[in-house]
């Protein structure tokens, strides 16, 4: 609890909702700015979608989505043409409104003329996606798994994900959609809000029964029947990690945004709850991401008609215990000092020599250190005979980062996932957040396009505190990376900006700021890359394009260099 009239800052804020708070300056807060908004399901269709375009086999995790009520005439069109051209093909849609949650407003359809386009439906802005028909059953029931991820930065990017998780499960024996059973929620939505409400609700004291438990207890269902839970496990890795790429762009410009930078402000972290579906050949699907999961590890229970208890949940209990905790060892302030006097010292310039001096071996550390300025500093320390029998009289190569971090005064080592730090983590079961970015970053950065797009958007942005880009930042955006030409005149690039911007803004994006979202930007960027680079695929021309304007303004920025000194 934060005390009312409390001076002092802290060093975690844990908000309940979202990133609210422009008062802070310091510490690290349990939210990002924008998140909620980024995971909304429009917003984070968009995201997927435009990641789709430049890599559509990578993302082929999400569902095909279209955007209402925008997109209708589309769906209506993509879904004539598919139907032609197999007429095999018996889809069915899932129609689930912006902002809803807990299964609240969804509906299932048939066809396209069946979504409800009157009323108050009609004015909440809804995504209609591709059902998917045949998922994995358990006990003949669908299920869904809530996977906890900790975003814990976001520049670089830290992505851990919690070892177990949730799965939870429908209440009535799952058929594939007929318009007989559509309607049958407890069939089909696999919300716990909603299924808690059957009758055949099971909540059970045990991890591997009942209608909620854990995501290790199916592993191993489904590992017993002989299926390869290594390969679904590192699907859902790709998985997470590549919708947090696509989320990262339009984070950053929030970020930027609440948090400039230069300016004193806390850092962020937050833990997300992916939804995904396995589907019946064990390929998972994204189904949502929500940036306020439920930490509850209680659930209410009927003790007489209308008098309502809470009891434990144990299967809620094992997993979120878990992910708080080592969050919260994870973002560890006083662990973030030590690493950060680490950082400040460079250890590729330490050595270490002995030097036998009166009477005793007295090692002596030389330590050759760079400090924040890039200065280079030496240091001579001698260390004391009592630290050197501690040492064990050793003082081979291996022990020199040890040495050094008691030296600095920096505790123990990070060991990374597997090995927490000793000390004061003593008697702390293993960490059960995993870390998978940036341990597998080299697998996934050449997805990192848009982020680089983002870059370029957030530069030109000029005032501080906007997310939306000026007619004259865009002209002074294409003026500096040289992409006007006798053929691509300013007259023209006038008429691209006000086209796209009117467009996206008459979407209902966002009306507080005028001006050029970065969705927006993203198009208009992915236009001059097709226009210049034509035979290329999408994704070469966008990175092609990046390199060019990365490169005109290195150039400028290091001839301004030159004029400044001068
Ligand atoms: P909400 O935020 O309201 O829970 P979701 O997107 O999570 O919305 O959808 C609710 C439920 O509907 C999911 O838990 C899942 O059981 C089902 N569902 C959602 N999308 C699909 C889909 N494309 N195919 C099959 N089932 C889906």
């Amino acid at each position: 609890q934060f005390p009312f009239g409390r001076r002092l800052p802290c060093d975690i804020y844990w908000h309940g909702v979202s990133f609210h708070d422009n008062d802070i300056f310091s510490g690290q807060v349990n939210k990002f700015p924008g998140m909620t908004e980024m995971v909304r399901k429009i917003t984070l269709s968009r995201a997927v979608r435009t990641m789709q375009d430049l890599f559509p086999l990578e993302y082929n995790f999400y569902p095909r989505s279209w955007i209402l009520p925008e997109e209708f005439p589309l769906f209506v069109d993509e879904v004539r043409m598919m139907k032609d051209s197999d007429p095999s093909w018996k889809p069915t849609f899932i129609v689930k409104p912006d902002g809803g949650c807990q299964g609240d407003g969804i509906y299932l359809i048939k066809d396209p003329s069946d979504i409800r386009l009157t009323g108050s439906i009609q004015s909440r802005p809804a995504v209609v996606q591709e059902y998917i028909c045949k998922p994995l059953l358990v006990d003949k029931l669908k299920f869904d798994i809530r996977l906890y991820v900790l975003l814990k930065s976001l520049e670089p990017l830290e992505i851990y994900i919690a070892k177990d998780g949730l799965s939870r499960f429908c209440t009535e024996p799952y058929q594939e959609p007929t318009l007989k059973n559509l309607h049958q929620v407890f069939m089909h939505l696999t919300n716990y809000s909603l299924n808690i409400h059957s009758g055949n609700f099971i909540h059970s004291d045990n991890v591997n029964t009942g209608s909620k438990r854990t995501f290790s207890s199916i592993l191993c269902r489904l590992s017993s029947r002989g299926a390869d839970v290594k390969k679904l496990w590192s699907d859902i890795i790709s998985l997470v990690i590549k919708t947090i790429i696509a989320l990262t762009p339009e984070l950053k410009v929030y970020y930027q945004s609440d948090i400039p930078a230069g300016k004193p402000g806390p850092t962020c972290f937050q833990i997300l709850g992916f939804d995904i579906l396995l589907m019946k050949n064990l390929k998972p699907m994204l189904l949502e991401v929500n940036a306020n999961p439920s930490m509850r590890i209680e659930h209410e229970q009927e003790l007489s008609p209308g008098v309502f208890e809470n009891v434990p949940s144990p299967v809620d209990e094992e997993v979120k215990v878990a992910v708080i905790r080592d969050t919260l060892r994870l973002v560890d302030p006083q662990k973030k000092k030590r690493k950060d006097t680490q950082l400040s010292y460079d250890y590729s310039h330490l050595t270490f020599t002995t030097a036998k001096s009166a009477g005793f071996h007295s090692p002596v550390l030389q330590v050759g250190m760079k400090d924040k300025q890039h200065k280079h500093h030496s240091l001579k320390l001698s260390l004391k005979l009592k630290f050197y029998l501690k040492l064990g009289l050793c003082q081979t190569s291996e022990h020199v980062p040890e040495a050094s971090e008691e030296l600095l005064g920096a505790g123990p080592v990070d060991r990374g996932d597997s090995d927490p730090p000793r000390s004061s983590e003593a008697g702390l079961p293993s960490l059960c957040l995993k870390q998978v970015f940036p341990k597998y970053a080299k697998q996934f950065n050449y997805l990192r396009l848009v982020d680089r797009v983002a870059a370029l958007f957030i530069r030109f942005l000029g005032v501080k505190g906007t997310t939306k880009l000026g007619p004259t930042g865009f002209r002074t955006f294409i003026r500096n990376c040289k992409l006007s030409n006798s053929n691509f005149s300013m007259a023209a690039v006038d008429i691209l900006y006000i086209d796209i911007t009117r467009r996206w803004n008459s979407m209902g994006v966002d009306h507080k700021e005028s001006g050029m979202c970065l969705q927006a930007f993203i198009e208009a960027f992915f236009c001059l890359a097709q226009k210049k680079y034509k035979s290329l695929p999408l994704h070469e021309q966008v990175a092609s394009l990046i390199e060019f304007c990365e490169y005109r303004l290195a150039a400028l920025d290091e001839k301004r260099l030159v004029c400044g000194r001068g």
